[in-house]
C-alpha cells in the first residue's frame, strides 16, 4: 500500500490520520514520516489524533493527561459550572453524555472534565480558558464535539 501523502510504498509502518476538512469521513493513510509531519499526529505519544465531526482533532492520550492533571480540582470545576450556567445548559451536557455513550457509567463530573479537556486540545486553548469562556457565554456550545 502507498502513502496517500508522499505516494511511497509504506510497508507495515503506517497510520490512519483523521480528516480535518469538511468531509470528516475522509481519513488519510500515511507513512510514519508523513504522519509525524502532519498537525493531526501527536509526536509526544506517537499516535494519530482522534477526529471529531466538526473537523477538529485531539490526541486522546493528551486529553487523558490533561484530565489527570485537573482531576484534583474536579469538584470545584463542577461546582463553578453548575453555579455559573443555567440549569438547561447542564441538562444539555447530560443529554450529550447519553448520546455519545463514550463515558457511559462515569459520573457527570468526569464527563464534564473530559469535555473541557477535549475542547481545550481540539481548539488549542488551555483548560482554564475553555472553562472561562463556557462560564462567560453561559453556554456549553464550546464543548460540543460535532456540527
Ligand atoms: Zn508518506
Ligand atoms: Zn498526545
Amino acid at each position: 500500500m502507498k502513502c496517500e501523502i508522499c505516494k511511497k510504498e509504506m510497508g507495515n509502518m503506517w497510520v490512519v490520520l483523521p480528516a480535518t476538512g469538511p468531509n470528516v469521513l475522509l481519513t488519510t493513510k500515511a507513512c510514519l514520516k508523513c504522519a509525524r509531519e502532519s498537525p493531526v499526529y501527536c509526536l509526544k505519544h506517537e499516535i494519530p489524533h482522534l477526529g471529531f465531526l466538526d473537523g477538529t482533532t485531539a490526541c486522546t492520550s493528551c486529553v487523558s493527561e490533561l484530565m489527570a492533571e485537573k482531576n484534583p480540582e474536579v469538584e470545584t470545576i463542577y461546582n463553578e459550572i453548575e453555579e455559573g450556567l443555567p440549569p438547561i445548559e447542564l441538562g444539555r451536557l447530560i443529554g450529550w453524555t447519553e448520546i455519545s455513550g463514550k463515558v457511559s457509567g462515569l459520573p457527570l463530573v468526569i464527563y464534564l472534565l473530559k469535555a473541557i479537556a477535549t475542547a481545550a486540545l481540539r481548539l488549542g486553548m488551555s483548560f482554564d480558558e475553555v472553562k472561562k469562556q463556557v462560564l462567560e457565554a453561559k453556554s456549553i456550545d464550546l464543548l460540543k464535539e460535532w456540527e
